[in-house]
């Protein structure tokens, strides 16, 4: 039987498969017979407990995974919620049944909100989950154990499990829920554990069942024939080796260079992106910074932050996007006004153009981190020094470039470019070119904004694909129009992740690629086996298909009857 998800990374796994154990039942709704203060200062013992445990996982795990179970640790104890709860005490529920429906409570206003906040639901499902255990004295619902290596199969993840993983015994995960921007997906593409999501039909799946998981495909394969499971060992071989293999710039076949440059949102990401070959930065998102200030940080506090990539990176290039913010990403001191629409909103620079003093301070702030990491010395060498681009988010035309690279020039930024994440910005991208000094392009907003379809909505996922056709001509014009100004073109959204559609994307004009670190081996390698006539054939095939789906598939085939290697 053949399953079908949304594969996360590129990897491979094969192993039998175990379930993650079904979460506790919701508590039923007799009245108490307990004092809600007596109850009320044992729900606060496993509130502080349950915070506790959480921040320690999160010390454990790092990176992206400790954001995400801090978060969670504030959750636990809100003192909304806390309140929520206390009132429902008042009204004689018992102490299971008020922590059940003062998180629920909560979590339908998420889902309420839509977008990156609705996909914040289960992470409160979670912390709902695991007070109650602690009421009841049970363990939380979490991974299973086994002696031998297995591939994980649950409804959904919590991060809290995801984050701890033993990748010594977890070697793939399938998931029945969850899209490409779900947790389960974002963690496990930062750990490069092989994982399907959105699996029809992986609720079937006995414990005890052989599988060969295939990212790249996006199948789960049970009851695998003999030639099944040496073919895809084989590959996975082949992969470990490829990822061992020494460092080396991404390059095409005919030795085109292909710079591999690193997603980041803080410097505390930059060693782990060097280590996995990360040329520099192609898009540092400073916004993530500032995500939970409710004022606009000081000058000062930026070139801290700023000096710390950009020393992390000399002898490199960081590409810094000023603020995005609005739409999924709201800071609070830019983003004040209701929208019914967020994302066709004030965000990214139309929110700057009307802040212009927190871009101002940006701007000034990425200058002065520049100058105290490369110094005002002329006699220092490419190596020794940082190379500073800096662009601006959600561009709409000449006007926003113009007004955007004047004001950095003003301020002392050297290069500044744009991104292109709004179609009007690729139907007019001559015009663009001549103000801007590089193009970076955005495929995650780029896709979202050319077929309708919002990026965070499970509904329309099928639409977010930057394979179709209309978004590849879009990156085609972008690419023609640099190559005719000289100028850089990249690519720093999702797309230049998925290996072939890098290719494809190079066929289409593209120079640079910045993905999440963890993808960069796999890029590497496709890259490796194309020339730029046979990337440039696929890019042809690719936007003559008639649907994103018949892109990857025609492009899938005809790749593999020319790939070298
Ligand atoms: C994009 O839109 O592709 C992009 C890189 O920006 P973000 O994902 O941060 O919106
Ligand atoms: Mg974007």
């Amino acid at each position: 039987m053949l399953l079908h998800g949304v594969g996360v990374g590129r990897g491979l796994a094969v192993a039998s498969t175990l379930r993650m154990p079904e979460p506790l039942a919701e508590p039923t709704d007799e009245p108490s017979t307990a004092e809600p203060e007596a109850e009320l200062a044992r729900i606060e013992v496993s509130l502080a407990a349950v915070a506790a445990d959480l921040l320690a996982r999160g010390a454990a795990a790092g990176g992206e995974a400790q954001d995400v179970l801090n978060a969670q640790s504030l959750m636990a104890e809100d003192p909304t919620i806390v309140e929520d709860i206390q009132t429902r005490l008042g009204s004689g529920k018992t102490a299971d049944r008020a922590v059940f429906e003062a998180f629920a409570g909560f979590r339908d206003l998420l889902v309420q909100m839509g977008g990156y906040m609705a996909e914040r639901a289960a992470d409160l499902d979670d912390v709902s989950q695991r007070i109650i255990a602690h009421l009841r004295g049970v363990p939380a619902p979490g991974v299973p154990e086994s002696a031998t290596p297995f591939i994980l199969v649950a409804h959904d993840l919590a991060p809290a499990d995801t984050a701890l993983l033993d990748l010594a015994k977890v070697v793939g995960l399938i998931t029945r829920e969850g899209g490409p921007t779900s947790h389960t997906a974002i963690l496990a593409r930062s750990k490069s554990i092989p994982a399907i999501v959105g699996v029809k039909g992986a609720e079937n799946l006995a414990d005890g069942t052989l599988v060969v998981l295939d990212a790249g495909a996006g199948t789960v394969l049970t009851e695998p024939a003999d030639s099944d499971v040496e073919r895809a060992t084989e590959r996975i071989a082949q992969r470990a080796a490829e990822a061992a293999a020494p460092l080396r710039p991404g390059a095409l076949a005919d030795g085109t260079l292909v710079p591999l440059l690193a997603n980041l949102g803080s410097a505390e990401g930059a060693a782990e992106a060097l280590a996995l070959g990360a040329e520099g930065v192609g898009l540092f998102r400073t916004e993530f910074l500032f995500l939970d200030s409710t004022e606009a940080p000081s000058v000062e506090s930026q070139v801290t932050q700023y000096e710390a990539m950009l020393r992390a990176f000399v002898g490199k290039k960081v590409v810094v996007r000023v603020l995005d913010a609005g739409a999924d990403k709201p800071l609070s001191f830019l983003n004040d006004a209701k929208e019914e629409n967020p994302a066709l909103g004030l965000r990214g620079i139309r929110a700057l153009r009307a802040a212009e003093d927190i871009l101002r301070d940006q701007l000034l702030a990425l200058a002065t981190a520049e100058a105290r990491v490369n110094g005002h010395r002329d006699d220092l060498e490419p190596g020794e020094k940082v190379e500073l681009w800096v662009m601006a988010p959600m561009v709409a035309d000449a006007d926003d470039a113009e007004y955007f690279v004047s004001f950095a020039r003003e301020l002392g930024i050297q290069v500044a470019g744009v991104m292109a994440e709004v179609p009007s910005s690729a139907l007019v991208a001559d015009q663009i070119f001549d103000v801007a000094d590089f193009v970076s392009i955005g495929t995650n907003d780029l896709t979202q904004y050319t077929l309708a379809a919002d990026r965070l909505l499970g509904s329309v996922a099928n639409l977010q694909d930057p394979w179709h056709p209309a978004v590849l001509r879009l990156v085609g014009m972008l690419g023609e129009a640099g190559r005719v100004a000289g100028k850089p073109v990249g690519v720093c959204g999702e797309a230049a992740a998925d290996p072939l559609l890098a290719v494809v994307l190079v066929g289409l004009g593209v120079t640079t690629l910045s993905m999440t670190p963890a993808a960069i081996a796999d890029v590497r390698a496709e890259l490796a086996r194309h020339t730029l006539a046979e990337a440039r054939e696929l890019a042809r095939v690719a936007v003559a298909a008639t649907s994103a789906s018949r892109a990857r598939a025609a492009v899938t085939g005809l790749s593999a009857a020319n790939a070298i290697g």
